[in-house]
């Protein structure tokens, strides 16, 4: 890894790179795109980023990291000039933490996508990922969204996100910036900050500890293998079209009480570890995303079985206690 990005053809700007699903989108990419594109992942490293996350790819000499925030004009300017294309997933992505701390969220996640959008217009960027989240439709009691459905955010996380998403789109209206956004469902995986519910029952688990579950455990969300994303970002970055929007779904549909009593068998742990608590404030009931768009347009289909993927993410925290007992110690989690 360099620390001056020395673009030869198509150049990369990633930004929020050392997170759970932008790292495991540039290990990706960097698999499987050709020699000739570079990778410059701009990540500020908040609590929820690590270097470690970009450790199996730290020696490739296509990929430069800059420690910096997406909200510092000057850096993303200075930046963004030569880059082809940009996908941008920096952004303040806990629930919980934007219910007693919503001005990051606010700052992070509009003012910084701002920021990159304006400069991505200077330097005549290319394409414009932007990676936004099924939240932004709120709580629907049944059926499922498609990308044409009203944006009704609960939290200031997705709300913060949907403005986001339509100052993105506002982009490519007024100035013809070719914005391309996602909206994913819940993702899984190996490397997620373990306060996110998957690794946190996980790693409390394997530590003997108990696990909070909010409410009554009903609350139902679709989950997805974090490498399925990726896939359908790739599918949109190098086969979608400017100005779309793309779900990105497909996983499968579980209540937090189905989700919980897989992670007690996968630890063997039983319902006597599992502390019932009051439930989250302005908790949404359920998401579900109608993804026939990306299906259709761009081949898109998850390609990991859940349960498979849920026992394989259980193995990796299990066999990597290095990576997670830090960062539990950075938020007590
Ligand atoms: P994460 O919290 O694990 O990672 C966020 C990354 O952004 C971290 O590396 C952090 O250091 C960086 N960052 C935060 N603020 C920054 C700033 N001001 N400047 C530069 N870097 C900054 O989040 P994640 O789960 O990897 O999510 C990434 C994106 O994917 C987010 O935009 C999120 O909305 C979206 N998304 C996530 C999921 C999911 O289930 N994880 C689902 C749908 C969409």
């Amino acid at each position: 890894m360099t620390t001056t990005a020395e673009r030869t053809s198509t150049g990369i700007l990633v930004t929020g790179g050392a997170g759970f699903v932008g790292s495991t989108y540039v290990r990706t990419l960097l698999r499987t795109a050709s020699a000739d594109h570079t990778v410059t992942v701009l990540d500020k490293l908040t609590y929820a980023g690590s270097l470690a996350n970009l450790a199996s790819v730290h020696d490739d000499p296509r990929l430069s990291f800059v420690r910096g925030d997406i909200c510092d004009a000057g850096l993303v300017d200075r930046l963004m000039a030569g880059q082809d294309q940009v996908v941008h997933f920096a952004a303040e992505s806990h629930v919980d933490r934007s219910i007693t701390d919503g001005g990051a969220f606010a700052r992070t996640n509009v003012l910084g996508t701002q920021t990159l959008l304006d400069a991505a217009v200077r330097h005549r960027v290319g394409t414009f990922v932007h990676v936004s989240t099924d939240e932004v439709y709120g709580s629907i009691a049944e059926g499922a969204s498609d990308e044409d459905r009203l944006l009704a955010p609960s939290s200031a996380y997705s709300a913060a996100k949907a403005g986001s998403d339509l100052l993105a789109l506002a982009h490519h209206r007024t100035h013809g910036l070719d914005v391309r956004i996602t909206r994913c469902s819940n993702n899984y995986g190996p490397h997620q900050f373990p306060e996110k519910i998957i690794p946190l029952f996980i790693t409390r688990l394997l530590g003997g500890r108990p696990v909070p579950l909010y409410g009554e455990g009903l609350n139902r969300r679709d989950w997805l293998h974090v490498e399925d994303h990726c896939l359908g970002i790739e599918l949109v970055r190098t086969r979608g079209r400017a100005g779309r929007v793309y779900n990105i779904g497909g996983g499968v549909e579980l209540t937090n009480r189905e989700l919980t009593a897989r992670l007690l068998a996968a630890c063997g742990a039983g319902w006597d570890r599992v502390d019932y608590v009051a439930d989250r404030k302005g908790h949404d009931f359920r998401y579900c995303v109608d993804w026939t768009r990306a299906r259709d347009e761009l081949g898109y289909r998850p390609r990991h079985d859940f349960e498979r993927g849920l026992a394989a993410t259980v193995a990796w925290y299990r066999d990597n206690r290095a990576w997670w007992e830090p960062l539990k110690a950075r938020c007590h989690a």
